[in-house]
């Protein structure tokens, strides 16, 4: 899992697809930076939120559970263990759950998951077990979901499966089919719209880019911003 958001914190840091290389930048709205409102009682985020890399919710593809089209983001994680992360840490996961949201009409898979380092994770090993060792976590969940755009004016948000969490089973296979959807899009097999592939690491995708091609274009964004 990339890290976007440490628990508790409220700025909506997240993975900008559509500039190059990806950065992690905090989202704008209407020429202002964007903010979680915090949900009573909770405060911010209430998990460690990221996404799972090398995955993608293929906007053109309808979903056969939910009927809705992906969010053409990553999949997000929400990580329940006891330590705040920082933005960009690289954190391995074990996957429990998940569950979907509709937000505004799109299909956006929410995998609930734990660090592997945390002491609970030798107890924690699929949805029931949250259940059983964090009371409340995941109706906690649900309700920060369907409720954290109403302060700016939005409606609650809806979820397929009457907003019940799948297992771990299930999680992975949703995983499996959005890492395929990624698969096609790094190899120009499907269409990207705005999203920037550029990478290093994919070798036999036509995006790849060498490492000093890539420190070019991060110098000439920083050339930009001073
Ligand atoms: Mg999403």
């Amino acid at each position: 899992m990339v890290v976007e958001v440490p628990r508790w914190s409220n700025a909506k840091m997240e993975i900008a697809t559509k500039e190059p290389l990806n950065p992690i930048k905090q989202d704008i709205k209407r020429g202002k930076l964007r903010y979680v409102a915090n949900i009573f009682p909770h405060k911010g985020y209430i998990w460690n939120y990221g996404a799972l890399p090398q995955t993608w919710e293929d906007p053109h593809h309808k979903d056969k559970d939910t009927g809705c089209c992906g969010d053409n983001d990553p999949i997000d994680v929400c990580e329940i263990g006891t330590k705040v992360h920082s933005p960009g840490e690289i954190i391995q996961v074990k996957v429990l759950g998940i569950m979907a949201l509709i937000d505004e009409g799109e299909t956006d898979w929410k995998i609930i998951a734990i660090s592997v380092d945390d002491p609970e994770a030798q107890r924690i090993h699929d949805i029931d077990d949250v259940k059983e060792h964090k009371p409340g976590y995941l109706e906690a969940t649900v309700e920060w979901f369907r409720l954290y755009k109403v302060p700016d004016d939005k409606p609650e948000n809806q979820f397929a499966f009457n907003g019940e969490f799948k297992d771990k089973d299930f999680a992975v296979e949703i995983i499996k089919s959005t890492h395929e959807y990624w698969k096609a899009l790094l190899h120009k097999k499907a269409d990207p719209g705005a999203i920037k592939c550029t990478n290093v690491l994919v070798r036999d995708s036509p995006f790849c880019c060498s490492e000093e091609e890539a420190r070019l274009i991060v110098q000439s964004v920083r050339a930009k911003c001073f």
